[in-house]
């Protein structure tokens, strides 16, 4: 089990003001899943990818990520697990915009105090597996929306994380980019890496194999995906 949700919840405190974003929440996520989060705005679908990628702590219940209980970490703790465990993936790509992709990539290792020759050779693995080999020189504007998104699936990969977050990852693509990167994320799952990431369309939904539904909080529905679209 990579990932392990005991009766989770988040309540907001603004002053006087409570809100209760997560109640009661149970999830299991096993390695090698490739699960959809939907769920209408306000449902508590960004609280939870917050919690589960280490930026935030629940008020109560029990997160554990590859047998570490992170309730129990300190800030300082909950930021390295992050580094180490979790690859992120955004609607708007986040890339430096006066660096190549390859550089783009490289970024996190340097943090994570890789050496320059082995930053390099993985860093080149990542794009290849994104299928992005021969645009390894071009910088984020010169690439297109998809190819802008692979860089940044490729510079999730590249230390090994125990799963890849991605929130509204084809948000900003086109339909036919997106299908595009759901291929890319297949291709990912299918070597096995684990990936949960959040979605507003049910065709995205579709090409996961497990869809989480939140409302008001809460845990509606936990469905396998029947056949699971094939982008290509
Ligand atoms: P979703 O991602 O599904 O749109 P959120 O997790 O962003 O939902 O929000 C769930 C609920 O928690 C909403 O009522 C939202 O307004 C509230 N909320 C989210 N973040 C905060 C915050 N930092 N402070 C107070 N309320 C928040
Ligand atoms: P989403 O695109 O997931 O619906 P939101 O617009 O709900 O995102 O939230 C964007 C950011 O604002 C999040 O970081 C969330 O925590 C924060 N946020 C949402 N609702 C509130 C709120 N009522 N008070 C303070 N921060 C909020």
């Amino acid at each position: 089990m990579i990932i392990s949700i005991k009766d989770l919840g988040k309540v907001y405190k603004n002053g006087q003001i409570e809100v209760e974003a997560l109640r009661n929440v149970d999830v299991n996520i096993d390695k090698e899943e490739f699960v959809a989060i939907m769920g209408p705005s306000g449902s508590g679908k960004s609280t939870l990818m917050n919690i589960i990628g280490c930026l935030d702590k629940s008020t109560t219940g029990e997160y554990w990520l590859d047998g570490v209980n992170i309730s129990t970490l300190n800030e300082t703790e909950l930021a390295r697990v992050r580094n180490r465990k979790i690859g992120f993936v955004f609607q708007s790509f986040n890339l430096l915009p006066r660096i190549t992709a390859l550089q783009n990539v490289e970024l996190p290792m340097i943090y994570a105090g890789v050496g320059a020759k082995e930053r390099r050779k993985r860093a080149m693995l990542a794009l290849e597996r994104v299928g992005l080999e021969k645009r390894v020189h071009h910088k984020p504007n010169e690439m297109s929306g998809g190819q802008k998104q692979r860089v940044a699936i490729a510079r999730s990969l590249v230390n090994s994380p125990a799963i890849i977050l991605a929130d509204e990852p084809t948000g900003n693509l086109d339909s036919t980019a997106g299908e595009e990167i759901m291929t890319v994320f297949q291709d990912l799952n299918r070597e096995g890496v684990t990936i949960v990431l959040v979605t507003h369309e049910p065709d995205i939904a579709e090409h996961t194999k497990r869809v989480l539904r939140f409302k008001d909080g809460m845990l509606r529905s936990d469905e396998i995906v029947q056949n699971p679209l094939d982008a290509r």
